[in-house]
């Protein structure tokens, strides 16, 4: 057995040990593979003054500067791909393949972005329209001191999409990353040290949502909060701060809907379905969920797609074969499981296939689940309407584009969507309808980081991207001179 971590908290650019640690347990051998420091409201103040102190010299430091400390921290990353990868892959049971083809990369991409963006200006100047000799133009500050949080499910790939913005535009931060993986946060602060990012700017706090991610949201001296999970807890925030002047980015949980027409290549459409489904075993907030199949190629497409999930390889995540690993944690597995025991109760018709490797059945260790598939589900069904955030798919028939387009956007959700259709003049039509932040058509998962990021009704407030996360972590201001 590999020996403990233990994962102390980075303040003021120094790592600080806590009096408790909660266990982190590796999903695929169910051990303990670090210990992460369970911080207390005084580890959180701690982290917030170092903020506060950093925040006059960063704020001020010159662009060129930032960007150099932006584009070294992605050299180093790069430079530390492989083991990045690894510990990701440990911590949160995605398979290897993933963590360093995409979710890794996007890492340093996300430094890479804004240390490029910072080097735009969308500031105004101009005269005014009327009044002779008078000018106007706008300045941005940057806002102060952030907190980040960050969920488990893409653990770098998400909180670097929160520092890298905060810290280019002059913010310093307090990061919380999830209690569940927190492992590479933690070589994240030691990057930080080796490119010299001046001590305060980044601090990490570590533990629990409710002790140290509550302290930190309610502190009076934080600006603005960046915040990435559950919608539970996002409307939580948004009641926490509701008192306080403090502005919110809340990037929150989906229900995603694909919509396949009679009209598609299903050759070209089925591999990336399959991967909308189940990709980090359907643990990606832009997993489809929900399946509206139209009736002309329904029974084709169910039959081809529990074909395909047939062979859809489960197990250790180390194997280049693997497609789906364990899901991140005993507490979620018995959620996730709970809602197929519901769709069994209900009388609806369940799937669980897949292929499981030898050794993984062998050991019979890890959180391990098979993806499956759930048949004509009745709309209001929770297996319809809550996130269930695991390699679960409902799949319905539909008739009509009318019909099917009611029916998807009569959900609280409305974070992203697909549509599948080889008619143009209807994907236009209906990307306008789709009640979300991003549609998807004929494919799934392609970002372009300049494109806004969020989501609407329950799925969030607020975009990120580059400009919509210099509002985040700036305030634009009106400066008017009269000559
Ligand atoms: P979660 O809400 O349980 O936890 C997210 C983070 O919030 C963790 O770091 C947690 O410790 C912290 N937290 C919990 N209670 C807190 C409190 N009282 N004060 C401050 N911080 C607190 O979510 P999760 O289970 O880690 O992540 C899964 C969820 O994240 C899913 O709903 C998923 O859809 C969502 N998600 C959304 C996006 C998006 O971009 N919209 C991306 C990834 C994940």
């Amino acid at each position: 057995m590999a020996s403990i971590q233990r994962i102390n908290n980075f303040i003021n650019g120094q790592f600080v040990s806590t009096e408790d640690y909660l266990k982190s347990f590796n999903p695929t051998t169910e051990e303990v593979i670090a210990h992460i420091a369970d911080s207390s409201a005084e580890d959180a103040e701690r982290a917030v003054q170092a903020a506060r102190q950093a925040f006059p010299s960063w704020s001020h430091e010159t662009i060129t500067k930032r960007v150099y400390y932006l584009n070294r921290i992605a050299d180093l990353i790069q430079a530390r791909l492989e083991d990045f990868a690894r510990a990701e892959s440990l911590d949160q049971g995605k398979p290897l393949w993933l963590a360093r083809t995409m979710e890794i990369p996007r890492a340093i991409d996300n430094f890479r972005f804004f240390a490029t963006a910072l080097m735009q200006s969308r500031e105004i100047f101009t005269p005014h329209p009327t009044i002779p000799n008078v000018i106007s133009y706008t300045v941005r500050n940057p806002i102060g001191v952030a907190v980040l949080i960050s969920p488990w499910n893409l653990p770098l790939y998400l909180l670097t999409w929160k520092i890298a913005p905060c810290i280019a535009f002059g913010c310093t931060c307090v990061c919380k990353p999830s209690e569940f993986t927190s492992v590479t946060a933690g070589m994240l602060a030691q990057v930080f040290i080796d490119v010299g990012l001046p001590p305060g700017v980044v601090n990490f706090i570590f533990g629990v949502g409710p002790r140290a991610g509550q302290a930190l949201i309610t502190h009076p001296d934080v600006n603005v909060i960046s915040f990435t999970g559950s919608t539970l807890t996002g409307y939580h925030i948004k009641k926490a701060t509701s008192h306080l002047p403090i502005k919110l980015s809340l990037e929150m949980g989906g229900k995603n809907a694909g919509i396949i027409f009679n009209d598609v290549d299903l050759t070209k459409c089925l591999p990336v379905l399959l991967r909308s489904c189940f990709q980090n075993s359907g643990q990606i907030c832009l997993c489809t969920s929900r399946l509206y199949v139209q009736r002309g190629i329904y029974d084709e497409l169910v039959k081809k797609f529990i074909a395909e999930v047939k062979n859809l390889k489960v197990g250790d995540p180390f194997d280049d074969n693997t497609k789906m690993g364990p899901v991140v944690s005993k507490e979620h597995q018995n959620k996730i499981e709970k809602y197929i025991e519901l769709a069994r109760q209900s009388g609806y018709e369940v799937i669980s296939t897949g292929e499981m490797d030898e050794n993984t059945k062998k050991t019979n260790k890890g959180y391990f689940m098979m993806p499956t598939i759930i048949l004509n589900v009745d709309d209001n069904s929770k297996l319809m309407t809550d996130e269930i955030f695991g390699p679960v798919v409902c799949i319905v028939p539909f008739d009509t584009e009318d019909e099917v387009m009611k029916r998807v956007n009569n959900i609280q959700y409305g974070l992203c969507g697909c549509i599948w259709t080889e008619n143009i003049g209807r994907a236009h039509r209906l990307a306008t309808q789709m009640e979300c932040g991003t549609v998807w058509i004929n494919c799934w998962m392609i970002r372009d980081l300049r494109m806004p990021f969020g989501g609407i009704k329950d799925s969030g407030i607020g975009r990120e991207g580059y400009p919509y996360s210099e509002d985040v972590f700036t305030e634009i201001k009106t400066v008017c001179i009269n000559t």
